[in-house]
């Protein structure tokens, strides 16, 4: 696809990102006409396809979004945006409806009811959910199922973008490039708006759960076109990933610790209980950094469910079953490897409620983007939530600023990029980095991971930047990740205090004084390695 290309001449917007809050903003700026721009086929490199639990919403009688906030305040460890989280929670309920109506199929009772569950920190039953576990997979279904039937959608797959185009102060379009691209260079997108939504940062760490493209590209774009960011330094680390060679780890769902399963080390020892008086149940940041200190000091950490599940696992947990059988690991009878990993960006491109960051043209929404929502930690399924609310309310401030934008169908006769998508996103391009990249993720595992302190996160730091004079100009990718991982780096030096998902060993304490969201100001130089630099 080139900028003369029909679907570009028309488009008045291209979304990046085709997960939950990419889909949403498509299908909401209808009839307008939009580019989706994907790195991946459509359907598959979005975190929400592999979303478990479900999304919260306040449906129950007994429910309201008054208590769904807040709850959603208190995970949040004193630094959300209250009018941020009034109004996602009291969307929440509508924006289920409106996926009902789309077609997604949530569980319900027998006698009709919508199914409602419970997760941690929740007061009330008030996550819906899809085929059990599937909830995401139901999701992108329903989503995918009507974007492919909206004429005013042009799905460009495989197409990784790379940069933002700015003129005076303004973003116009988008520098992208086949993944494929054997030669024929960057392509140069003109576009009135651009909207980011592609998803989080997990594949900058040696363990995550996230799709490998979730690289924090778009943290990077925005970062260069001058954006406002916020909250970077916290980041979710789940306890429980598979550590059995996969990437992305597994899930060994937090589930499995609520049915009885316990954590041990080779040793036989069951460390939790000098951890915390709930044990294995203890806070998610709890449980991880109780398990990153073990294999601090040299030990191996594994979920035990022999006592707990036993022969019942593959019938109780089918997924996360096959999943350990596929790794040579029988969980009826074996220990299950696990490790802490990278999950959920709180932090993001600093937005209002309407998903508009701080320079004009461009939108974030979902999980590259920081609305307040958050905090400093996530309360369970309210990502997704995020997701469906400002993908939508970002479409619908477009479409009010573009009432004069053309509305005719986009014209479907263009170029396909279909090139075969290999599962290591991080391998693919400019395979000579991929040792690089490799030294960058277990760089922010080790310094900007689970537990941080200032020497590890200035020795990360100065580490990033003679990675980003070693990339050089060859991969614009591979730079995007090392602008974002010095970011969250920064961001993690800067709040000298442990709140929610971060956690300094050299200053344990959560401060009252630095009760607040974080927030940073890069500026365009022009030069590449000088772009993240940041003032306060
Ligand atoms: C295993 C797992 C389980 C989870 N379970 C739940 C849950 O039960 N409930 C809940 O609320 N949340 C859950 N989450 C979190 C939730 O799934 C995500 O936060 C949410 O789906 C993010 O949606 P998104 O649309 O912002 O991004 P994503 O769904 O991650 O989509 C990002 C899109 O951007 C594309 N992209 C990225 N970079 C580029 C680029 N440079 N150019 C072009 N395209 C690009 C990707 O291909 C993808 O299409 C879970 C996450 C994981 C990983």
């Amino acid at each position: 696809m080139r900028s003369h290309d029909p679907a570009m001449r028309s488009a008045s917007a291209i979304i990046i990102g085709g997960g939950i809050a990419g889909l949403t903003a498509a299908l909401k700026l209808a009839p307008r006409p939009v580019v989706l721009l994907l790195n991946a086929p459509l359907g598959s490199g979005a975190s929400t396809g592999w979303a478990q639990g479900g999304i919260s919403a306040a449906m129950a009688p007994g429910d309201s979004p008054q208590q769904h906030a807040s709850d959603t305040l208190c995970a949040a460890a004193g630094i959300a945006d209250a009018a941020i989280v009034a109004l996602a929670t009291s969307e929440a309920p509508g924006c289920i409806e409106d996926m009902i109506a789309m077609g997604a199929l949530f569980d319900r009772t027998p006698g009709g009811e919508l199914a409602l569950g419970r997760e941690a920190a929740h007061s009330v039953n008030r996550i819906v959910h899809i085929g059990g576990d599937g909830t995401g997979a139901g999701l992108m279904r329903a989503l995918i199922a009507a974007v492919q039937t909206c004429p005013s959608i042009t799905v460009v797959e495989n197409v990784a973008a790379e940069e933002l185009m700015t003129s005076q102060g303004r973003v116009c379009g988008v520098i992208a490039r086949a993944i494929d691209d054997t030669g024929d260079g960057p392509l140069y997108l003109r576009v009135p708006a651009v909207v980011l939504a592609t998803g989080g940062i997990g594949g900058l760490y040696a363990v995550t759960t996230n799709p490998p493209g979730c690289t924090g590209a778009g943290l990077a774009m925005a970062a260069k076109a001058g954006a406002r960011l916020s909250d970077l330094e916290f980041v979710q680390f789940h306890p429980t990933a598979m550590d059995i060679g996969l990437a992305p780890a597994p899930l060994a769902s937090e589930a499995l610790r609520g049915e009885g399963a316990v954590l041990v080390n080779e040793l036989g020892d069951r460390f939790m209980r000098r951890e915390h008086a709930a044990a294995e149940l203890a806070p998610r940041d709890v449980v991880a950094r109780a398990i990153w200190r073990q294999m601090r000091d040299g030990h191996k950490v594994f979920l035990d469910c022999r006592a707990a599940l036993g022969d019942t696992f593959a019938q109780r947990f089918p997924t996360v079953y096959a999943l350990a059988m596929k790794a040579g690991i029988n969980p009826s009878t074996d220990l299950i490897p696990v490790a802490p990993a990278a999950h959920y960006h709180m932090g993001g491109v600093a937005t209002d409620s309407n998903g508009r960051t701080s320079v004009p043209g461009l939108w974030a929404c979902g999980e590259v983007a920081a609305t307040g929502l958050h905090g400093a930690n996530r309360l369970a399924s309210n990502s997704l939530l995020e997701g469906l609310v400002f993908g939508a309310r970002a479409a619908l401030d477009i479409a009010a600023q573009n009432e004069s934008a053309p509305a005719a169908p986009v014209e479907t006769a263009m170029v396909q990029f279909r090139a075969q998508f290999r599962a290591q996103f991080w391998a693919y391009d400019t395979p000579e980095l991929a040792p690089l990249v490799q030294r960058l993720r277990e760089l922010m595992s080790l310094h900007a991971g689970v537990v941080r302190n200032e020497a590890g996160l200035r020795a990360a730091l100065g580490e990033l930047d003679g990675m980003l004079a070693e990339a050089g100009n060859r991969s614009a990718r591979v730079c995007n990740m090392l602008v974002a991982a010095r970011l969250v780096c920064i961001a993690a030096l800067r709040r000298c205090e442990s709140r929610g998902g971060h956690y300094r060993e050299d200053y344990p304490e959560t401060d009252p004084a630095q009760q607040r969201r974080s927030f940073l100001y890069p500026f365009h130089t022009g030069v590449e390695p000088q772009i993240a630099r940041v003032r306060a």
